[in-house]
Formats: C-alpha cells, structure tokens, sequence
C-alpha cells in the first residue's frame, strides 16, 4: 500500500489541539426524546462529561453529550480540532455513527427539515457548516498573521459521495453512479471522475451541501421512514503553498477533511427488509461491518502491540478512506444515540462499538506494516 508521508513543515511546531494525539477521539450524543417519547421512558444518564450510565451498566469515553448538547457543543468538542489538525497537515475525519433516528443527520449536517436553509440560526447549523465556517476563518488569519514573511495561497476543493449497496454515487452529479476507486503514487486512493469543486465562501459550501444532500438515496424501512441506507461522505482537500518573502523558498502541503454519515446501524432484522432491500443490506453492512473490523483489529494493535495486516480494501468505505483511518491520521467518531427504552439493545451495541474505537491508543503502529 502506499504511504504519504507528513513533510517536515507540516508538523505543527507545539502540539495544536489534538495533534499529539493519535487515538481515536469518542464522543457519545444523546439525542433529546421525541414528542411520541416519554420523559419517564429515559434510560441513559449522564454521570460525568465523560460517562453515562444506562441500566446500571457505566461507560467511559471522552465525552458525553446529553440531551441538553448544542450544536456548538459539538462543535467544540470535534469540529474545531478537526479545523486545526487539518491546518496543522493531518488528514482529519469525523464519523457519525449510530441507528437510524439517533440524530447522526441532525449531528453532521443540521436538522432534516431545514437543512442548511437560509432562516437555520447557527445554533440549529450542522457540524459541517460550522467547520467551514471556522476553516475559513482560520484561513484568513493564517493569512493575515504571516503576509509579511510568507505568501500564502489556500486552495479547498469538496466532493460528496454516496456508497449505496458498495456503489459509489457522486453527490454532485448523480448521473455518475458505479465510481471506481483508483490508487496511485502522484494521487493517493482517489475516485476517478468524482467531481470536486472549489470553495472559498460559505454559499459555495452551502451550496454543495444542500444539492448533495438532496440527490441522496433515503429508503423506506419499517423503522423510520426516512431512514438512510446509505454512507454519506463529504471530503474538502485543502492545499496550501507558501513562499517566504524572503529567500523565494516555497512549500506545499496538503491534507484532508472527512465528514462522513453512515448508514443507520441498527440489525438488518429489526427493520422487516425482505427481497431486495435485505440483498442491498448485505452489502451496506459490509462497509459498516469492515469499519467495525477495522475498529477491532486497530484496538488490538494498540492493547497487544502485535501487528497485524489491516483489510483496508475489504470495503468501498474503508479502502476509500485508508489514508484517513490510520497511521497519523485524526479521527473522531461521534456516536449518536436514543435515549429511550425502546431502543435499549441498539444503544448497548453502539456504545460497545465507541468502547471499542475509545480503546485505539495509537494508530501510529499500523502504518508500519
Ligand atoms: P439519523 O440520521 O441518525 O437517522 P436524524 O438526525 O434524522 O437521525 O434524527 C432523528 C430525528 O431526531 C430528527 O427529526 C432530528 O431532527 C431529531 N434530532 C436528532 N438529534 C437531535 C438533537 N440533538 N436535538 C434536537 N432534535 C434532534
């Protein structure tokens, strides 16, 4: 497999937020009960900012978001590292996981009704908006702050994918369905004829997001009607060149962000899927299941020492985003869950999931194999 290494100038100078950091960050969001749940039907308690308990059983991670979280909350707590580490030269990805209704949408892009519409106050506004938002920002500033020394020119360019059944349907021009993942030395892991557009504003990036989201595929199951079958993955490079005034000397670097909604997680069985539904099942779990694998195999690495090979390529999911889940790689996963009774064993089976990627201490290992 192919490697890219960080150069020397793209390794921050003391450590930014989280760049020292080379496990997996986990955050666990509760969503607040609907009108059609009970406040009484509530199990899950928040009992630390970092743990929760639910029928007695406690689990630790690094934080917890109650049903009380904002969207900004969220944004502290992954949308800003992942601004930094991005800047910083690390590819850096945030994960939304969890059963369809948990609020993994409501999480990654805004509320489903209003998405990324012009009356969302911003704190309705999704954690990808956010990110531009600070990405920009912090772009103007770097600028800004080293105009006297340096010349500084940022380019973001965005693409939006869908893997539906392991097909890849390009977001941005629907008409390009059944992409194929190509490698090479100049490119990486790439996917050939996958629009990318350039974005300097937040209405090109609104824009983007909101035809996106509206050529995704929603299927019907008998659990949520507009549950997603689906692995949505919005991903900006962003480049930056300098040219120090001074000696003419200049330097590229390049690194990538990842926001990526799964597909609901919940077992194939509960949701009556028959026929064709129940084939297409197969395969959406099969990016989600080598996640988990993948998920697996990395905490093992970093409990035991051992190393392992890493199936990467075993999914469209993870082969597309290899060079994002290992080696020095930033990665958060946000895993959202109801908070009622009805959904008990689903909640279970997600936090063990987050106590499975909270146990991955450093990715670093893996790269070397
Ligand atoms: P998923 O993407 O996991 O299937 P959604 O994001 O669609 O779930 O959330 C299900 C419902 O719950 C939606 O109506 C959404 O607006 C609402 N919801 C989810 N999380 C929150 C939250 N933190 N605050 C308010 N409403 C939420």
């Amino acid at each position: 497999p192919l490697k890219r290494k960080l150069s020397i100038e793209s390794i921050p100078e003391n450590g930014l937020p989280g760049s020292s950091d080379t496990g997996v960050k986990v955050i666990v969001r509760m969503r607040p009960p609907s009108e059609d749940e009970e406040e009484g039907d509530l199990i899950v308690q928040k009992t630390a900012n970092d743990s929760l308990s639910i029928l007695g059983q406690t689990f630790t991670f690094d934080s917890v978001a109650d049903t009380n979280s904002t969207q900004l909350d969220i944004f502290q707590l992954v949308g800003a590292p992942l601004v930094e580490n991005c800047l910083a030269g690390f590819n850096s990805s945030v994960f939304a996981y969890g059963q369809t209704g948990s609020g993994k949408t409501y999480t990654m892009w805004g509320p489903a009704n209003a998405l990324l519409g012009e009356n969302l106050s911003s704190d309705q506004q999704g954690l990808t908006p956010l990110v531009f938002e600070r990405l920009f920002a912090r772009i103007d500033e770097e600028q800004i702050k080293h105009a006297d020394k340096q010349q500084l020119m940022y380019q973001c360019r965005c693409s939006f994918l869908e893997i539906y059944n392991e097909q890849i349907t390009d977001l941005l021009d629907p008409s390009q369905r059944n992409l194929q993942i190509r490698e090479d030395v100049k490119s990486g892991v790439y996917v050939e004829n996958l629009t990318e557009e350039c974005v300097s504003t937040m209405k090109d990036v609104t824009q983007l997001l909101i035809k996106g989201l509206s050529n995704r595929r929603t299927g019907a199951t008998s659990i949520n009607a507009e549950s997603s079958r689906s692995h949505s993955v919005f991903t900006c490079v962003v480049e930056s060149r300098y040219k120090s005034v001074a000696n003419g000397l200049s330097c590229f670097k390049s690194s990538r962000i990842n926001l990526v909604d799964l597909a609901g997680s919940e077992r194939q069985k509960l949701t009556g899927a028959a026929g064709e539904r129940l084939k297409e099942a197969g395969n959406i779990n099969r990016s989600l299941s080598q996640l988990g694998n993948l998920i697996n195999i990395l905490a093992e690495v970093s409990q035991t020492g051992k190393q392992r090979h890493i199936p990467y390529r075993d999914s469209r999911l993870t082969f597309l985003l290899q060079e994002s889940l290992g080696g020095n790689a930033k990665l958060a996963m946000v895993c959202a869950i109801s908070p009622t009774q009805s959904c008990k064993s689903e909640t279970l089976s997600t936090l063990r999931f987050a106590q499975r990627a909270k146990a991955i201490k450093n990715k670093a290992v893996v790269n070397e194999v």
